[in-house]
């Protein structure tokens, strides 16, 4: 039986955010404790997260990790589980250190890409999931892909194939664990103004760029919150292996 909201809120429930020191990770993070949940964040830089953590408030901590590392993985979820079960994981870690033709990407920036956004979205998942099985207990994994994920765009291939393969592995997984209630779905947002976006749309590049959103703006990491807060809670129980595009309309091109 749901509340009658939905099932929107969060109370009682711990979510494990990737990438929650800033940008969209962080307003995920936020968009949590605001909903009643506790938030693991995790990130590289220990002092962004630290400041980031007391931001938050008390329903918040930040662990350090390179999800690019399958070590520091395995540290992260067994450390994170230590403190308590996990409900959440929100699988947000990303980047996207080039905007280069394919011709001139290098095997090392491929791989540190692929390491990141796909190996280490995927080890956060099964290193969970091997926890949520040893104590029964049921879990929602989100999985934050991008609209070039679904549609390429110049200058991006290897970032493109990253957030493709993030897709599928969320299929695969929902398929594979859907008889253990652990429920994983998707969202593929469009152009997000952060850090990692703001000097590409800035450039000579963001004319085309923007041009190419019906809506005709970016998307703020605001914007993000309210499709992880549906997939995160009982409001989507039912739900599982969904992508949910999140971009002023720019896959309708
Ligand atoms: P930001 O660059 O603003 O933030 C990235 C976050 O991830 C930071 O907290 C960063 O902290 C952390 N991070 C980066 N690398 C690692 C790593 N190896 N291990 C652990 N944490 C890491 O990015 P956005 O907020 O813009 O993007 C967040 C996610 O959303 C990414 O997966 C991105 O691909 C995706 N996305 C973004 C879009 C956009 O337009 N902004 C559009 C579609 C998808 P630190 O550097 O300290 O590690």
């Amino acid at each position: 039986m749901k509340n009658e909201n939905g099932g929107f809120t969060l109370e009682g429930k711990t979510a494990l955010v990737t990438g929650g020191s800033r940008g969209i990770g962080y307003a995920i993070a936020a968009g949590i404790v605001d909903a009643g949940g506790r938030v693991i964040i995790s990130a590289r830089n220990p002092e962004t997260l630290e400041a980031a953590a007391q931001k938050l408030g008390t329903n918040a901590i930040g662990l350090s990790c390179d999800v690019g590392d399958p070590e520091a993985i395995t540290t992260l979820i067994e450390t994170a589980w230590g403190l308590g079960p996990v409900d959440i994981l929100v699988n947000n870690a990303g980047i996207s250190p080039f905007y280069n033709r394919a011709e001139h990407v290098t095997v090392e920036e491929f791989d540190s890409v692929t390491n990141v956004n796909l190996r280490g979205a995927y080890f956060c998942s099964v290193e969970l999931a091997r926890q949520l099985f040893d104590a029964n207990r049921p879990a929602s994994i989100i999985n934050i892909a991008s609209v070039l994920g679904l549609q390429p765009d110049l200058r991006q291939s290897v970032y493109a194939m990253s957030k493709a393969g993030l897709i599928q592995i969320t299929k695969a997984l929902a398929l594979e664990w859907a008889d253990r209630d652990i429920r994983v779905n998707c969202l593929a947002p469009g152009w997000i103004t952060s850090d990692m976006t703001d000097s590409l749309l800035e450039s000579r590049h963001g004319e085309r760029l923007l041009g190419n959103i019906p809506m005709g703006r970016y998307g703020s990491a605001s914007e993000v919150v309210g499709a992880v807060l549906y997939l995160a809670s009982e409001a989507s129980t039912y739900v599982t292996g969904a992508v949910i595009t999140i971009d002023g309309g720019r896959t309708l091109r």
